[in-house]
């Protein structure tokens, strides 16, 4: 496909029209999180059952044909990312496992050897964890310290404090290319240049911006890129480090074993092998490489085309959904004006985003919340996270529609109605116990969801019963009472009364979490340690219906919950 054409590019993506509806209970999928992984294009997916079925063999070693082709392809693969990013040589194209790894491998096999301390790292205040975390780490390794370039109003880099904090200590300066939740095309030609006159080393993390701009390294004159093929169409666990060839060449290894070597003695020092195979220790993930390949194959021609027609149709779809969104009243976006690709993070006036997302979930739109791996971030808008609309060419302006309509919907209380009844049991005296003719709130909690069928009543139930929930007073929520671990802002309390029974009071930002709190107090309330520690919580979620359905964060954040229980019941406290 040379030119884009978006009914075609649509049609590329068998998930998107073979979401198996029976086992998913919804009808539809709209998915607007492509800034955390992009859905894959058949040709990928073809590509890596290709190689399994057809060539599967081990890289570079053998001696039969197999191996052979097996290798042909894998560094033909090499060669289309080489040609991707525009390097000056195959030598500086490392297969990694994704952006992560690049990023801790420049961090320990260069950072860690030259930093030394007083040198500063910059970084910039958007950045993903990814490339903050691993600099922290070499900070601490070497006692160098992290600066922070400051961001304008509309969320960019703010260049007029580059001389501020770039300066003769600065050794490094990584930045990413594309903010994963403000969606600004960073001016990263600035940074580096200015990096460049203190002679800093420059890493840009091209993560988010590779699926959307065509991206030149020897042009952009940094001395390290570094990107993931799962957020451009390519299969996970596969990435890649992008590194100028003399630094490449100085640096140590990151991880050491089979073909990063030459020759291995018991007598003699052990020699490393020539580039890029210094840096790939072990049987690489053949098949991740070659689906890797299928993806810039895939992708170049759409980016490079000059009829734009790619571009044209993001920004188009952007355009309108940012346009509609704005018309919503209450939606604040997190900084001002219109990102520069289609990353839409806002937060919604008297709504818990995590709230929203899961609202939106039960009608089959994908989208995210929470702190999308920018903690600092939120920390500078003050914010405990937000919600992230991201949207690629295979989206359309029906889902977007769709997905406006039922946002409004969920905001006028169409879905999630104070005036609803629940429909199996009485609520009222839920939080009433200990006469024994009545059921317990355990019991309750299983017959209400055994009558309840499908994710949609599910989760209006459990918004119900989070309407429940009496609220802690706000001395009560403190730094002791909170939950760690739960994306949502949670707290929980304990008492115990003469008999060794433990009673619980909890409380959350996100009604969904309110809900989830009362399901799980309901199955700790009212009992000694022992049976606290012996209950199965899985068992029980599995038997409510919700354990399939629950989001990864909610998922986690539920089990936060049960470890805040269990540590504040177990016998050492
Ligand atoms: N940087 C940015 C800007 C990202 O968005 C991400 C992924 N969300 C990463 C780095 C890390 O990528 P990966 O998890 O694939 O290593």
């Amino acid at each position: 496909m040379k030119s884009f054409d978006p009914c075609y590019f649509r049609e590329q993506f068998p998930l998107l029209s073979t979401i198996d509806k029976a086992a998913s209970e919804i009808s539809s999928l709209v998915y607007f999180d492509n800034a955390a992984t992009t859905q894959k294009p058949l040709t990928v997916i073809n590509s890596q059952q290709d190689f399994y079925q057809q060539i599967n063999a081990n890289v570079h070693r053998a001696s039969h044909q197999l191996s052979a082709k097996a290798t042909l392809q894998f560094e033909q693969s090499r060669q289309l990312a080489q040609n991707f990013i525009n390097a000056a040589s195959i030598k500086e194209i490392i297969w990694t496992k994704g952006a992560t790894e690049s990023i801790n491998i420049v961090c320990q096999s260069l950072a860690r050897d030259v930093l030394s301390k007083g040198d500063e790292i910059v970084i910039c205040a958007s950045e993903h964890h990814a490339n903050i975390v691993p600099w922290q780490q070499v900070a601490k390794q070497t006692g160098a310290n992290i600066q922070v370039l400051p961001l304008t109003d509309s969320g960019y880099i703010d260049i007029s404090q580059l001389d501020k904090v770039i300066t003769q200590n600065t050794k490094f300066v990584a930045c990413a290319h594309i903010s994963n939740v403000l969606g600004r095309i960073n001016p990263v030609e600035q940074v580096i240049e200015k990096a460049k006159s203190v002679g800093a080393l420059t890493l840009i993390d091209g993560a988010q911006a590779v699926a959307h701009i065509n991206v030149d390294v020897q042009q952009l004159g940094c001395d390290f890129y570094v990107f993931s093929a799962h957020k451009m169409y390519g299969p996970t666990g596969i990435g890649l480090l992008y590194g100028k060839q003399c630094l490449l060449e100085k640096m140590s290894p990151y991880q050491s074993g089979g073909e990063m070597i030459k020759t291995v003695s018991f007598n003699k020092p052990t020699t490393f092998n020539s580039l890029p195979f210094k840096f790939e220790a072990g049987t690489p993930n053949i098949a991740g490489v070659i689906g890797f390949g299928a993806s810039i194959a895939f992708l170049k021609p759409l980016l490079t085309n000059q009829d734009k027609k790619y571009q044209l149709f993001e920004a188009k779809l952007k355009h309108y959904c940012f346009l509609q969104l704005r018309d919503i009243e209450q939606v604040e976006f997190l900084v001002s004006g219109e990102p520069d690709i289609g990353v839409i993070a806002f937060t919604i006036k008297g709504h818990h985003n995590h709230d929203i997302a899961t609202a939106l979930d039960t009608y089959g739109i994908a989208v995210r919340s929470g702190h999308h791996c920018a903690m600092p971030l939120m920390e500078t808008l003050k914010l405990d996270g937000c919600l992230r609309v991201s949207l690629a060419p295979y989206n359309t302006i029906a889902e977007i529609d769709f997905f406006i309509n039922t946002l409004k919907g969920i905001l006028s209380g169409e879905t999630l109605d104070d005036n609803n009844t629940v429909n199996a049991v009485d609520l009222k005296d839920i939080h009433l116990e200990g006469n024994s003719s009545k059921p317990t709130e355990l019991a309750k909690i299983i017959t209400l969801f055994s009558s309840t069928k499908g994710w949609d009543s599910r989760h209006r139930e459990i918004m119900l019963l989070g309407k429940t929930l009496p609220r802690l007073e706000k001395t009560d929520r403190d730094e002791h009472s909170l939950i760690a671990g739960c994306e949502s802002k949670a707290w929980l309390k304990s008492s115990m009364d003469k008999q060794g029974n433990y009673s619980f009071v909890a409380d959350s930002d996100a009604k969904v979490i309110r809900g989830l709190l009362v399901i799980v107090l309901a199955a700790f309330n009212h009992k000694p340690a022992k049976e606290i520690a012996e209950f199965d919580v899985s068992a029980y979620f599995k038997q409510l219906g919700l354990l399939q359905h629950l989001s990864p964060s909610r998922g986690n954040g539920l089990l936060a919950i049960v470890d805040k229980i269990k540590e504040l019941t177990s016998p050492s406290e």
